[in-house]
C-alpha cells in the first residue's frame, strides 16, 4: 500500500500540518486525531460449494464527537484496519467540512467480491450486520453505514433488512443506514452523489478567473480536458457531468488498462465497449495505455483520481503533467507527493471536500427516515399553484400576454426530492469551497487547499468540545 508511511499516519500528517495553524490545546487536537473504537470481526461463512472459510472485517468509529458515527463499508482485498481507520478519519474531517452532523466512520470486509456469488455476498453481508449490532455498532443513532468501493444500494438493502428483522419495531430502524434502494427509504439522487458533487466543487474551483489565471487555464469547466481514473459509482457520475457541461475525456482509467483520446472519448460510447468487450482497452480511435497507472501522467488540465488511495505517490508525482488534481477518491495522494505537486503549482481539490457529495445526500435520506416523509411532499402542489396565480395575474396585465398550458406548468413546476436533493448538494459544495478558499486566504495563500479544509474541520470539531471544559 502506502509507499511512504501507513494511510493513518499521512493522513494525521495533514493533520498535524492544519493543526499547527490553529490555536488550540495539543490536548483537544490529540483527542480530534486519535481513532475512538475499532471493531475487528472474523466469521466464517459457508461458500457455495459447502467450504467453510473465515471471512475478516472491521469497522472504525474515528470520532464520537457527534452522533451517529458515518461512513461507507468497503469490500475489497486489501481492507486492512489501518486503512479502516485512516478512511474513518476522513469521513470525520469530510462531516465537518461540509457542516453534516456525524462523527466519522468506515468499515471494510476483506474480500474480493468477483470471487464470491450474490448469494454468498448476502450472507456475508448479513452476518457482519448481525456482528455489528450485537456490539452497538450500527443504528440510526449510532453508527450509520453506507456504500463504499465494491458495494452499493443492494448491500445496504441487505443491511437495513437484516437490521430490521433483528430489531423489530424500532420507529427510526430505516436510519440505520443510507444508500438503500427507494423501496426501503432510499433517497432519490444518492446513487449520482458523490459524482455529482466532485462536478459541483470542479465547477466551483473552475469559477474563478483568478484562480484560473495562476494556473494558466480559461474560465470555466468547457473545454477542459479530464482524465478520469476508475469508472465505477463516483468516476462515471463525476465524468458524465464533466462531459455533459462541456469537458473533454482525454484519458480513461479501469483496472485492466486505460485509453487515451487528445480530441475526446465519448463515455457512454466506452461504457458499451466494455460491457460488450469486458475491457476498455480497443476502444476504435483510442490509443491503448496497457499500465492503467501510466494514464495519470497523460497531459490534461484536471486529472480525477476516483478509484482507491495512494495512485500518486512521490515516485510518479514528478511526472504528471496536470494543473489541477480533482480527488473523487479517498487519500489519492500520498503526504509526500502532495509536497511535490505544492512546489510544482498543481492546485489539488482535496478529497475530504471534494468527495463530501456522497455523505451529504446520505445526510438527507437519514433526515428522510426520521422524519418518516419524503422531501417536497408538503409543499410541491401548493408551490406550484401559487406560482401559477402569480403567471396568470401577470399575463392579465401584460397587453395581450398569456402563458400556453405548458408554459404554465413548466414555469410554475415545484421542487420534487430529486430538485431539492440537487439543490441542497450544490449549495453545500459551494458554500464549503468557498470557506475552504477564505481560510486559504487567510492564511495569506501559504497553505494549500488541503491544509484550509482541514483547519476548517478541527475549528468546527473544536466547537464540540468547547463547553465541556475538560480541554485546556
Ligand atoms: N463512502 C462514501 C464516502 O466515502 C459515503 C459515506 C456515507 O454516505 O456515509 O464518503
Amino acid at each position: 500500500m502506502a509507499s511512504e508511511q501507513g494511510f493513518f499516519a499521512q493522513v494525521n500528517r495533514s493533520f498535524d500540518k492544519a493543526a499547527a495553524l490553529t490555536d488550540h490545546s495539543p490536548e483537544l487536537l490529540g483527542q480530534i486525531r486519535e481513532c475512538n473504537s475499532v471493531y475487528h470481526i472474523t466469521f466464517p461463512i459457508k461458500r457455495d460449494d459447502g467450504k467453510i472459510e473465515t471471512i475478516e472485517a472491521w469497522r472504525a468509529e474515528h470520532s464520537h464527537h457527534k452522533l451517529p458515527t458515518k461512513g461507507g463499508i468497503r469490500y475489497s482485498p486489501l481492507v486492512n484496519e489501518d486503512e479502516v481507520m485512516a478512511l474513518a478519519a476522513l469521513m470525520t474531517y469530510k462531516c465537518a467540512i461540509v457542516e453534516v452532523p456525524f462523527g466519522g466512520a468506515k468499515g471494510g470486509i476483506k474480500i474480493d467480491r468477483r470471487e464470491y456469488s450474490d448469494a454468498e455476498l448476502e450472507r456475508i453481508t448479513r452476518r457482519y450486520t448481525f456482528e455489528l449490532l450485537r456490539k452497538n455498532f450500527i443504528g440510526p443513532g449510532v453508527d450509520v453505514p453506507a456504500p463504499d468501493y465494491g458495494t452499493s444500494s443492494r448491500e445496504m438493502s441487505w443491511i437495513v433488512d437484516t437490521y430490521l428483522t433483528l430489531t423489530g419495531g424500532e420507529l427510526n430502524a430505516l436510519g440505520c443506514v443510507t444508500g438503500k434502494p427507494i423501496a426501503q427509504g432510499g433517497i432519490r439522487g444518492r446513487t449520482e452523489a458523490t459524482g455529482k458533487g466532485v462536478f459541483y466543487g470542479i465547477r466551483e474551483a473552475c469559477a474563478l478567473p483568478e484562480d484560473m489565471k495562476e494556473l494558466g487555464l480559461a474560465t470555466g469547466v468547457d473545454g477542459k480536458r479530464v482524465v478520469v481514473q476508475g469508472l465505477g459509482n463516483v468516476g462515471y457520475h463525476a465524468a458524465r457531468y464533466l462531459q455533459d457541461a462541456g469537458a473533454m475525456l482525454v484519458g480513461l482509467a479501469e483496472y485492466e488498462g486505460a485509453i487515451a483520446a487528445p480530441g475526446g472519448l465519448d463515455l457512454e460510447k466506452v461504457m458499451v465497449h466494455r460491457r460488450d468487450t469486458g475491457s476498455i482497452l480497443g476502444f476504435p480511435g483510442a490509443t491503448d495505455i496497457p499500465a492503467s497507472s501510466d494514464a495519470l501522467e497523460l497531459e490534461c488540465d484536471v486529472l480525477v483520481p476516483a478509484a482507491l488511495e495512494n495512485q500518486i505517490h512521490a515516485e510518479n508525482a514528478g511526472r504528471l503533467q496536470t494543473k489541477i488534481i480533482a480527488e473523487a477518491a479517498n487519500g489519492p495522494t500520498s503526504a509526500d507527493a502532495d509536497e511535490i505537486l505544492a512546489e510544482r503549482g498543481v492546485m489539488i481539490l482535496p478529497d475530504a471536500f471534494l468527495n463530501a457529495g456522497g455523505v451529504t445526500v446520505s445526510y438527507f435520506e437519514w433526515v428522510k427516515n426520521l422524519s418518516h416523509l419524503r422531501f417536497g411532499r408538503m409543499e410541491k402542489r401548493h408551490d406550484e399553484q401559487a406560482r401559477r396565480r402569480v403567471l396568470e395575474a401577470l399575463a392579465e396585465r401584460t397587453q395581450g400576454g398569456s402563458f400556453s398550458d405548458e408554459e404554465l406548468r413548466e414555469l410554475s413546476r415545484g421542487a420534487g426530492e430529486h430538485d431539492l436533493v440537487h439543490s441542497g448538494l450544490e449549495e453545500t459544495m459551494a458554500i464549503a469551497y468557498h470557506q475552504m478558499r477564505d481560510t486559504r486566504a487567510r492564511h495569506e495563500d501559504k497553505t494549500d487547499l488541503r491544509t484550509a479544509s482541514l483547519i476548517n474541520a478541527i475549528d468546527k470539531i473544536a466547537i464540540c468540545y468547547s463547553d465541556l471544559g475538560i480541554f485546556p
